[in-house]
């Protein structure tokens, strides 16, 4: 559920105003708001007095279950309360899953993410979708190369910085370092502009352990 509420704000030029603000984001429901995120157009209020329009500070609870990622975006300007802020968000997360019904937190094995300043957030969500638009790629190319794929849970393929689709010339549970890596090297020969896949084939041809942690 999306939820917005009355706030009090105040414009640069000392008017007082009640506005809407967006508090909380489920992408499930409202799709278009990760959009609206991004494109910087949500909490943009309007100063009934000078007309000057602006991105209004608030706390947004962020929620996109499908991609497991709970961010608790505070304002910029708490970032110099970063130990507070992280201890009220592992109190609230832990209430809130508590009220999850038994099938929901199996789902949610992940930590929520802390941020500071929706710009942070909005550039996450910007190179996520980058990588999504490169895993499109990735399926289209493993069709007719006859490579197959496999997909991690997106909450590790964040912490790992890594694409959730990983091209493997073997099909097997988990992904072995030397399928992926010859499957990679097919991949980028076919499409030499896949930047996040060109990393990951870097990054794995450094270290092949990379992928343990996935394994495990
Ligand atoms: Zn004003």
């Amino acid at each position: 559920m999306s939820i917005s509420n009355l706030e009090e704000i105040t414009c640069s030029c000392g008017e007082t105003f009640e506005a809407e603000l967006i508090s909380a984001i489920s992408v499930s429901d409202n799709p278009e708001l990760k959009e609206a995120l991004i494109s910087g157009e949500i909490n943009i209020v309007c100063c009934p007095k000078c007309g000057q329009m602006f991105y209004a500070e608030n706390f947004i609870l962020y929620h996109d279950c499908e991609n497991e990622l709970i961010a608790f975006v505070y304002p910029l300007s708490f970032q110099n309360q970063a130990d507070q802020c992280r201890k009220k968000m592992q109190r609230e997360f832990a209430r809130a899953v508590e009220n999850f019904a038994e099938s929901e937190k199996k789902k949610i094995n992940y930590e929520p993410l802390l941020i500071f300043g929706i710009e942070d957030l909005a550039l996450l969500l910007k190179a996520e979708q980058e990588i999504e638009d490169e895993e499109a790629v990735l399926e289209h190319i493993a069709r007719e190369n006859s490579l197959n794929t496999l997909k991690i849970s997106a909450s590790l393929a964040r912490k790992f910085g890594i694409p959730k689709v990983l091209p493997v010339v073997k099909t097997k549970d988990q992904p072995e370092a030397d399928s992926v890596l010859a499957a990679l090297k097919i991949l980028v020969k076919c499409n030499p502009n896949l930047t996040n896949y060109l990393k990951l084939l870097d990054k794995l041809s450094q270290n092949k352990s990379i992928l343990d942690g996935i394994n495990s």
